[in-house]
């Protein structure tokens, strides 16, 4: 008789028995894209309160330095304000860099930054096309990409991508080819490097519906009717009802949960 087969199981990690010990952040290093404003700056303050110090990243913003100095006396972590342009590869690769210089270390890669399609499938301009694909998806992708090299090189760490309800489902009234494209390509990239990176990372998205954000905020009254009457629960969400979803899947809430896509919809999907 041959020698028993090994068994092919990886150890569990070391689990707390308390279930809030499992979400606490504390001596974790998180960068979040998209961060002066709406769903990145609400998910900043939540992981910030379980103790994580932050990299808030803004694109355009001139009050960036500011948020992230009031969520640091807020939650008495280290917070800190980086400027960069995720669709530039070169700006994704600096930037991560002064954070790890800044804070000695990263753990959490949150890749949230976006914009709309301008123009439906026909309509839109061929640049505009371009520029979306270069932050939704490409952008979402390289910050993935740079954080994946550190993650791999320490043995640990975790991405979590923006997607939307849009990268289930066709979103309507509003004509976002590009957007719901690239929003599904961000789920599936997630899947995907999942099983990729799955002995270093974890790697997962968060799907929100129709969020009260710059993004949703200047859309026509009529438009906003009918999304509210698309939605099962009839309204759209404040951006701090995104806070916990983020924060179990970036804590140790989630050691079992990697390649998932955390709908936050309202019921939109379901219909
Ligand atoms: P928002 O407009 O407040 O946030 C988008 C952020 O992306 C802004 O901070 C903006 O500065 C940043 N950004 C834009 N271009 C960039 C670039 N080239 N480089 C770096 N940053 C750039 O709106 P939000 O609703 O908070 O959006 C956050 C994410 O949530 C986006 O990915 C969006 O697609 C997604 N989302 C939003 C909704 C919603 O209804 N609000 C629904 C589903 C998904």
């Amino acid at each position: 008789m041959g020698a028993a087969p090994q068994s092919i199981r990886w150890p569990a990690p070391e689990l707390s028995d308390s279930v809030f010990k499992m979400f606490d952040m504390h001596g974790k290093v998180v960068i979040i894209t998209g961060g002066s404003g709406g769903i990145g700056y609400e998910v900043a303050r939540g992981l910030a309160e379980a103790g994580a110090d932050i990299a808030l990243w803004y694109y355009k913003s001139t009050q960036c330095e500011k948020l992230a100095a009031t969520i640091a006396k807020d939650f008495g972590v280290k917070v800190k304000a980086y400027q960069c342009d995720v669709s530039v590869f070169d700006q994704v690769q600096a930037q991560t860099d002064a954070v790890v210089k800044d804070f000695g270390r990263l753990d959490v890669m949150i890749a949230n930054a976006g914009i709309p399609s301008k123009k439906g499938g026909l309509d839109d301009k061929l640049e505009d096309w371009h520029r979306v694909v270069d932050i939704d998806f490409s952008g979402a992708y390289f910050c993935a990409r740079v954080a994946g090299e550190i993650f791999r090189k320490q043995g640990s760490g975790n991405v979590i991508f923006t997607a939307s309800m849009s990268g289930h489902a066709a979103n309507v009234p509003q004509e976002q080819a590009c957007y719901n494209a690239c929003k599904a390509g961000v789920i599936h990239l997630a899947k995907s490097l999942a099983v990729e990176w799955v002995k270093f990372a974890r790697v997962n998205s968060v799907s929100p519906g129709y969020i009260d954000t710059a993004i949703s905020g200047d859309c026509a009254f009529e438009m906003k009717e009918e999304w509210y009457s698309l939605t099962p629960m009839k309204r759209d969400a404040d951006p701090r009802e995104l806070k916990a979803a983020y924060l179990y899947l970036a804590s140790n809430a989630s050691t079992y949960t990697t390649g998932c896509d955390l709908v936050v919809d309202g019921g939109y999907t379901c219909r």
